[in-house]
């Protein structure tokens, strides 16, 4: 397991519930419950990376009060939940798992339940927690995950439930870190996102953009580098448009990470289109440790669709930075999110789709059924897609997709690759599976201890989900 990473920057807002996860600490140690007798925690997390990122904030906030990492919820003494809002789908689980978790609470009412993230932000669900869920203790929004520890606090001397909603959207830096993976790291460069697209609920749960200093990122992926990290990735809402002031945008930024001495790799996600820029793209192009695999989601192929979506691009100018792309980076591999239904998509505009999905002939898709979200102006929209129709019409993308998937893959069939190790499949423990320069997951034999470490591979076989092949 990786250490904790501290950071050297701390803001007042941050050292302040520093002294919370001390008082804490205390008081667990005066009770004796420290080493193997420490208390311990688990932090249940959904929906997207950024979303794991924070959940590795929230473990390091729950190592400095003193707490064990537990593996399962029924060990813990202090559950966190870090929740998405992005479909409906993901909301009802949460729903479900917190309302699984009043079975340990009736067990032992020393427990403390707090649920944050992207659901808990909409005040319409901090209500319904705190109505119909009574033993939750808390809730905190995106912005507040450095003040679970008071919190924490404030339930174990039996205050009053508290419902955080921030009106200030700013970055805190200093949230001690508490890595899952030592060799493959989160790094979240900006927060938020000023896009608005119609159908999105960012916007609403995770505030206007707001980019971290370069010279904070810049340290924290030194203390990563020496704790062992080979994969970084740069994560935010939308990297592109990341400004980290004095002209420093995404390129520059990731010029200075790859000037750090080591040998790692850097990937960088998610992309807007209309941010994607000329100096990105040449960075990419020049900058040995940035990984060539551009995600860079179209989200439909009707130029008719994407102004529904205001999303400030048409299939041409997509198109056009494509060409730019493979020209600068011919072996690049390019992914892309795709919503299907989405209202008002008549059959023209989803042959766009289709169509869009030949021309650029992405290496893989993250596709999506249309989910209303109330409150985005797409959920009002008139003209909703029925659930038939959007899933047959999503059947048929993915048949095509899975084609194109098969086809490019097997541009890698003999190659040799340069492998990090990541860990063991999940399909078959005896195998190891880890990525090359690329998105595709590679399967090969070879022994645990090589997990963390870079292999060459060469490739033998090629399915539509996966690669497999021997170490040579
Ligand atoms: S760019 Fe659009 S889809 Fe992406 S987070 Fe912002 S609003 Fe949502």
């Amino acid at each position: 397991m990786a250490k904790i990473i501290e950071s050297k920057v701390i803001d007042t807002s941050v050292s302040t519930e520093l002294e919370a996860c001390e008082n804490i600490a205390h008081i667990h140690e005066k009770n004796g419950r420290i080493g193997e007798n420490a208390p311990k925690f688990f932090v249940q997390t959904f929906g997207c990376q950024q979303n794991e990122a924070d959940s590795e904030r929230l473990a390091g906030l729950c190592c400095a009060m003193g707490y064990e990492k537990a593996s399962s919820p029924e060990e813990a003494e202090l559950i966190l939940v870090n929740t998405c809002a992005v479909r409906e789908h993901a909301e009802k689980k949460a729903l479900s798992i917190i309302g699984q978790y009043k079975h340990i609470k009736d067990k032992n009412p020393a427990v403390v339940i707090g649920v944050g993230g992207c659901m808990v932000t909409q005040k319409s669900r901090a209500d319904k927690l705190k109505m119909s869920y009574p033993y939750v203790s808390f809730t905190f929004d995106t912005a507040a995950i450095h003040t679970v520890p008071s919190l924490v606090l404030n339930a174990l001397r039996g205050g009053s439930r508290k419902f955080i909603l921030s009106d200030e959207w700013k970055i805190n830096e200093g949230v001690p870190i508490h890595r899952e993976s030592k060799h493959m790291a989160w790094l979240s460069i900006m927060y938020g996102c000023n896009n608005f697209c119609s159908y999105c609920i960012v916007p609403y749960t995770r505030g206007r953009e707001r980019s971290r200093s370069a010279d904070s990122i810049v340290e924290e992926a030194k203390m990563l580098i020496a704790d062992g990290a080979k994969d970084i990735t740069l994560l935010g809402q939308n990297v592109n448009s990341y400004n980290g002031g004095d002209g420093v945008d995404i390129a520059e930024l990731m010029h200075r990470i790859c000037a750090l001495p080591g040998d790692f790799r850097l990937r960088f996600m998610t992309s807007h289109p209309k941010d994607a820029s000329d100096r990105l793209i040449e960075a990419m192009a020049t900058e040995e440790k940035i990984v060539r695999h551009f995600h860079l989601p179209v989200q439909s192929g009707s130029d008719r669709i994407l102004k529904l979506m205001n999303r400030k691009y048409d299939t041409s100018a997509y198109l056009e930075k494509i060409a730019k792309l493979r020209e600068a980076v011919p072996d690049v591999s390019i992914t892309s999110d795709i919503i299907v239904g989405f209202p008002g998509e008549t059959e023209e505009d989803f042959e766009g789709t289709l169509d869009i999905l030949s021309k650029v002939r992405y290496d893989m898709i993250f596709s999506f059924i249309y989910s209303p979200r109330s409150g985005t102006p797409a959920a009002s929209m008139e003209d909703q897609i029925p659930h038939e129709v959007s899933t047959a019409r999503f059947e048929r993308m993915l048949a095509l997709q899975n084609k194109i998937s098969d086809e490019r893959n097997e541009r890698f069939l003999g190659r040799t690759v340069r492998v990090l190790v990541e860990d063991t499949s999940k399909s078959n423990s005896g195998m190891l599976t880890g990525r090359g320069d690329a998105v595709r997951p590679i399967h090969f034999a070879g022994d645990r201890s090589m997990i963390g470490e870079f292999v060459n591979v060469k490739i033998t076989r090629a399915t539509t989900f996966c690669l497999e092949g021997e170490i040579i």
